[in-house]
C-alpha cells in the first residue's frame, strides 16, 4: 500500500467516504508523499511529457506573445512576471531567454513562480541559473502591479469533485474503502445547480480551486492592467468524466496507486471564463495559437543548417505540439485580458 493511502484510508475511517477533490489534492500535494512533492515527473524517463519541454519553440513564442502584450500595454516600467506550476522551469527559461532582445521588458519585470513543490522548487532554480526569482504558493501574494501571468498544464493538475445524476438526484462521487481497495461511491450533497434535464448516470466536474485561482487572476488583471496566457486539454464546457491517472507515459487506474500516479482532468475554460469576469477572454486551439504566432516560421529558422537528426526532431516536435491528432486540438490556449483592451496577438 502506497504512503498516500494509509493517509486515505485514515481520514476515511474517521471521517467517512472521501470527495473526489479531497482525493486527489491528497494524491498531488500531501506535503510529503504527494506526486509533485516527491519527484519531477517530466520527460522521457519520468511520466509524461510538456509542450515546453518537447521544444524551445515554444517557450520562444510565449515569450514573445509576453513581450508584444507588454509594449501594447505601454511598457510599464514595473509589471509581475508569474508563472503557474512551472515544473522544471523550462518554459520560463525560454521566456527570459526571448526577453532579453527586446529593450526594457526584463528589466521592468519581477519575477514570480507559484509553486508548491520544493522538489520543483529547485529544479526551477537549476534551470534558470543567476535569475533573481522569487516563489510563492499563492497568486495572492502578489504585489500590486499590472501583470502577466502564464500557465501551462496547471489547471489539469488541480483538484476536482465530480457530481452525477442518479435516476432523479444529483450525488457527489466519493472514494470509499471496499476491502483490500480503494472504490468509487456516492454521497448526497447540497450542489443542484445542474438541472434535471441531463441523462442518467451523467457525471458533471467542477474544481472550486481552478475557479478560485481564476477569478484572483482576473481581479489582478481588471484592478492592475495586465494578461494572462493558459494552456491546457480541455474544452469550452465539461465533458464528463474526465479524470486520468498516468505512469509511465501509460494510463492507469486512477484509484490503484494513490500517489505515484499523475492524476489530471480537462480543464473545463467555460468555467475559467466566468470565474474571471468582468476580463475579457480569448480561447482558440494550441495549435491555431502557435500557428498564428509564426511556429512553421520559427521551425524552418531552427532547421537551416541542421543535419539531417536535428531537422527531423525539430520537424518531428512542430507537428507534436500543433498537428490535431496530437496537442493542436485537444489543447487549447486561453487570454485572459482587461475588458476594452485590444484583442491579443495570436488570438
Ligand atoms: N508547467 C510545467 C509543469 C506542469 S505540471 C510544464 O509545462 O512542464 C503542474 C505543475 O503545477 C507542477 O510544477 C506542480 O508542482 C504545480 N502545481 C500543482 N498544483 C499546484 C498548486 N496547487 N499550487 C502551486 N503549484 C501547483
Amino acid at each position: 500500500m502506497t504512503p498516500v493511502e494509509n493517509i486515505i484510508r485514515e481520514e476515511i475511517a474517521a471521517g467517512g467516504p472521501m470527495p473526489l477533490d479531497r482525493y486527489m489534492e491528497l494524491c498531488l500535494s500531501h506535503p510529503v508523499h504527494g506526486y509533485y512533492m516527491a519527484r519531477d515527473p517530466f520527460g522521457a524517463a519520468g511520466d509524461f511529457t510538456t509542450a515546453p519541454e518537447i521544444s524551445q519553440m515554444f517557450g520562444e513564442l510565449v515569450g514573445l506573445w509576453l513581450a508584444q502584450t507588454w509594449i501594447n500595454l505601454g511598457r510599464p516600467n514595473q509589471f509581475n512576471l508569474v508563472e503557474l506550476g512551472p515544473g522544471r522551469g523550462t518554459l520560463m527559461a525560454d521566456v527570459l531567454r526571448v526577453g532579453q532582445s527586446v529593450p526594457g521588458f526584463l528589466d521592468a519585470s519581477r519575477l514570480y513562480l507559484v509553486e508548491n513543490s520544493d522538489t520543483l522548487r529547485s529544479a526551477q532554480q537549476e534551470s534558470l541559473p543567476g535569475v533573481q526569482a522569487n516563489w510563492l504558493s499563492h497568486v495572492t501574494e502578489l504585489q500590486d502591479l499590472p501583470t502577466l501571468l502564464i500557465a501551462n498544464e496547471f489547471f489539469d493538475a488541480l483538484p476536482v469533485a465530480q457530481y452525477q445524476k442518479v435516476g432523479d438526484v444529483w450525488l457527489e462521487r466519493v472514494i470509499r474503502v471496499d476491502g483490500d481497495n480503494l472504490a468509487f461511491g456516492h454521497r448526497k450533497t447540497a450542489e443542484l445547480g445542474f438541472g434535471m434535464a441531463l441523462p442518467d448516470g451523467t457525471i458533471v466536474e467542477r474544481s472550486a480551486s481552478a475557479r478560485r485561482i481564476a477569478s484572483e487572476i482576473g481581479a489582478l488583471v481588471n484592478d492592475h492592467g495586465g494578461a494572462a496566457l493558459i494552456f491546457d486539454y480541455g474544452d469550452a464546457q465539461g465533458s464528463g468524466d474526465t479524470l486520468q491517472a498516468v505512469r509511465g507515459h501509460a494510463y492507469t487506474d486512477p484509484l490503484a496507486e494513490p500517489g505515484l500516479a499523475d492524476l489530471t482532468t480537462h480543464v473545463n475554460f467555460g468555467d475559467l471564463a466566468r470565474a474571471v469576469e468582468p476580463c475579457a477572454i480569448f480561447l482558440t486551439t494550441q495549435g491555431q495559437f502557435l500557428a498564428s504566432m509564426g511556429i512553421a516560421e520559427r521551425a524552418e529558422t531552427l532547421v537551416r543548417g541542421k543535419g539531417d537528426e536535428a531537422r527531423a526532431q525539430i520537424n518531428a516536435a512542430l507537428h507534436r505540439l500543433t498537428h490535431e491528432d496530437e496537442m493542436g486540438r485537444l489543447f487549447k490556449a486561453m487570454a485572459i485580458t482587461r475588458a476594452g483592451d485590444p484583442k491579443p496577438l495570436g488570438f
